[in-house]
């Protein structure tokens, strides 16, 4: 590119050019590094075109926003540790008959995200459930939500080593933090006894407060086994399903709606007589 079009306009008089100095100098200061770097464009365009001060200082700083707004979805993306570049968008519905696309259309709005409903994808390895986690995540990233995905094994992992070390509390602070917690992968390990009740912790500090999205290749009735403790399952189940979706991606279609009904049927499997949590 030659030189004369990224350069500064050549200024008039010394004391334009000292004034083009300073104006550089306070975008820097302010650490407006686009803003900085497309000064010389933009001024030339406002002579070229004849902007008037308003266009041009608009110009300018939708050049910084524009790259700020950016830098931050990256570092959101960065920070969600997202496993695989899937997207809803590349979801072949036509493979996944049980799937509703209106309902991950839904989803994709993240409108379930402002009133801290979860999203539950239970079925068989292989059928998608990932892939939508994922792709649930990248839009509320993408939508401005702090998002973190982590699997079942490792949030375990992670705060088994937390208790040994101390750090317990923030631990539990970390997974409270993001307005979406993908938990992938319950019930391919049996959970040992303190994995299910960092998992219900965690679960109970969110409810009602900011959503999860949890896929399993268990229904929810056999997850007394995967969490070794019924009552522990049924609490948890309790939290996790008070507002929730659940897709099924074996059978039958999705359902969207309070699940009470569900819940309280749930309870009976697993421990007889509780009373529901309202
Ligand atoms: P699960 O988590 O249910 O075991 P995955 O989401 O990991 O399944 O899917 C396995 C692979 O198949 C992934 O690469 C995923 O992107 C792809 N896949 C599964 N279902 C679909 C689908 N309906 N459309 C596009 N890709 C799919
Ligand atoms: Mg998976």
């Amino acid at each position: 590119m030659p030189a004369a079009e990224t350069a500064a306009p050549a200024p008039a008089t010394l004391a334009q050019a000292s004034l083009y100095q300073q104006l550089r100098g306070h975008l820097a200061t302010l650490k407006l590094h686009d803003a900085a770097q497309a000064l010389p464009a933009v001024l030339d365009q406002a002579r070229t075109e004849d902007l008037t001060m308003t266009a041009a200082l608009e110009r300018l700083l939708a050049i910084e926003v524009t790259a700020n707004q950016a830098r931050r979805l990256a570092g959101r993306l960065r920070f969600a540790s997202l496993p695989t570049p899937a997207t809803l968008e590349d979801f072949d519905y036509d493979a996944a008959p049980a799937v509703d696309p209106k309902l991950i259309a839904e989803l994709a709005t993240c409108r379930y995200l402002e009133n801290a409903t979860n999203v539950l994808l239970i079925g068989p390895p292989g059928l998608g459930k990932t892939h939508l986690a994922v792709g649930l995540a990248r839009k509320a990233a993408e939508a401005g939500y702090r998002t973190y995905f982590t699997t079942a094994a490792d949030l375990a992992a992670r705060c088994h080593r937390a208790a040994l070390e101390g750090r317990w509390a923030t631990t539990m602070r970390f997974f409270n933090g993001p307005g979406l917690l993908v938990i992938d992968e319950l019930g391919y390990l049996p959970l040992p006894a303190e994995a299910a009740s960092a998992l219900f912790q965690v679960i109970s500090q969110r409810y009602l407060k900011t959503s999860i999205v949890l896929t399993s290749n268990r229904g929810v009735g056999s997850w007394g086994e995967i969490l070794g403790d019924t009552t522990v399952a049924a609490a948890l189940l309790d939290r996790l399903l008070h507002r929730s979706v659940v897709l099924t991606l074996d059978g039958d279609s999705y359902r969207l709606r309070d699940h009470h009904a569900q819940a309280d049927t749930l309870r009976a499997a697993t421990t007889g007589t509780r009373k529901p949590l309202r």
